[in-house]
């Protein structure tokens, strides 16, 4: 079988469409983080965003400790002839300090780390030394002052460590330790709830008669809404019937604090979402000029945001990356973050409508110089779901530019830690 690629008069230029730049506007404005705060455990504070900013306890480094395996001494018996000789008198190790104070003339052994006794203000570093029995001889140059690290050098108490609005990362989880914070106040994990709507849909296990598809969307929404830090409801598949969506709707609005449909939107069968939304909410049915992903519902569902994703496996989760996952990390009480972009050399010619901004499965890559490359996973169907499996990037085609030529530099996203 050979596989073509069509193009419809669908995909074509629509002045009635917004950018995704206008429509991530609009989102933005209307996501507002969900009330509520927690106290959490520290292991259990990962992901979590900070309800409020957390003040250093104390200076870290605690202590004048030191940055070498050596010896300590002080900087003013350094002999200015060199060669300078100090009488070895003790040691300091992790968690083992020196006890006494360092007279004139003398040194002691110290590891990295190690607490610098009174008296002594420079480290020298063992391979810079000759050991002659119980006296240590400087090498020409040594310093003075050198290879000490000062108290609140890392961090100063008082100190905001982090700040409120911080999603919690594994640093910041051992930042948190190394200050001796055992809990912190984190924001409310939002409740989303979401399900699919179609006829043609059924669950895993059930056999498929003519006409019917396994409801792949769902278990792809719970997968993208796990890598987030959010109470996950799965209200499963609702029928193309306008009684069972209105009821779907009421009983997921009064629970949730964001509400994902996928199916629907588009023209055609939308009409049941579509009539039944406008009785319930204030609801937008945009066009959006992009590829995948052009329909798009969102709006208010009484307190919850709604997100009505077209149904198409690919739309659906080039959607929840561009506009659901921003507007979900700002209900989190997090300031959304830009995936990040990269240039990298596109290996293939890749034919693009100019009028949207394509976002076209990639596979990315290096040459053998080392600098990234980027070559198309082939048919960019919104229903070929092997493709965005096969991706590991997608490749950002903007709203005006035409077919990419081989060879040309274009932006990238990739999709690790996305999907
Ligand atoms: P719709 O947006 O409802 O018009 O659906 C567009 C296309 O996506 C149709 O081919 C649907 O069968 C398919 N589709 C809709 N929902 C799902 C789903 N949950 N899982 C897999 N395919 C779906
Ligand atoms: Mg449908």
């Amino acid at each position: 079988m050979t596989r073509t690629q069509t193009t419809t008069c669908m995909d074509e230029f629509d002045p009635a469409a917004q950018t995704v730049e206008q429509a991530l506007a609009n989102i933005h404005a209307l996501t507002e983080p969900a009330r509520g705060i927690e106290r959490v455990g520290l292991r259990d504070a990962l992901d979590r965003v900070l309800a409020r900013d957390v003040h250093a306890a104390m200076d870290v480094p605690p202590e004048r400790n030191s940055a070498m395996d050596g010896y300590a001494f002080a900087g003013r018996d350094l002999d200015p002839e060199g060669g300078t000789r100090l009488k070895l008198t003790g040691q300091s190790l992790a968690g083992h300090p020196f006890s006494g104070t360092l007279g004139a003339g003398e040194c002691i052994r110290i590891m990295t780390g190690a607490v610098m006794p009174d008296g002594a203000d420079s480290v020298v570093m063992q391979e810079r030394v000759e050991i002659d029995g119980d006296v240590i001889v400087l090498a020409p140059g040594t310093g003075a002052g050198e290879n000490v690290r000062l108290p609140g050098q890392d961090v100063c108490r008082g100190d905001v460590l982090l700040g409120a609005g911080r999603a919690i990362n594994a640093a910041d989880i051992g930042l948190l330790a190394s200050q001796g914070i055992a809990e912190v106040d984190v924001r409310r994990r939002p409740v989303v709830t979401y399900f699919s709507t179609g006829d043609e849909l059924r669950g895993i296990g059930e056999v498929l008669a003519s006409g019917q598809i396994y409801d792949s969307n769902r278990h792809t929404l719970h997968a993208l809404l796990r890598r987030l830090s959010v109470e996950i409801r799965d209200m499963g598949v609702i029928p193309d019937e306008p009684q069972a969506i209105l009821q779907a709707f009421r009983d997921a609005m009064d629970t949730s604090d964001m509400v994902i449909t996928t199916g629907g939107v588009s023209v055609g069968d939308a009409d049941y979402v579509k009539q039944t939304l406008e009785s319930l909410g204030r609801i937008d049915f945009w066009k959006i000029a992009m590829k995948p992903g052009r329909p798009l519902a969102f709006g208010r569902l009484g307190n919850a945001l709604f997100f009505g994703l077209p149904g198409n496996p690919v739309s659906t989760m080039a959607t929840f990356i561009l506009f659901v996952r921003p507007s979900l990390q700002r209900l989190m009480g997090a300031e959304p973050r830009e995936p990040l972009t990269l240039r990298a050399r596109c290996l293939n010619r890749l034919r693009k409508t100019p009028g949207r901004t394509d976002y076209q499965r990639g596979i990315l890559s290096r040459d053998e110089s080392g600098r990234p490359v980027v070559g198309t996973t082939g048919l960019q169907g919104s229903h070929v779901l092997s493709s965005m499996s096969r991706a590991n990037a997608l490749i950002v085609i903007p709203l005006e530019a035409g077919d990419v030529e081989e060879g040309t530099e274009v932006d990238v996203i990739p999709l690790d830690g996305l999907i």
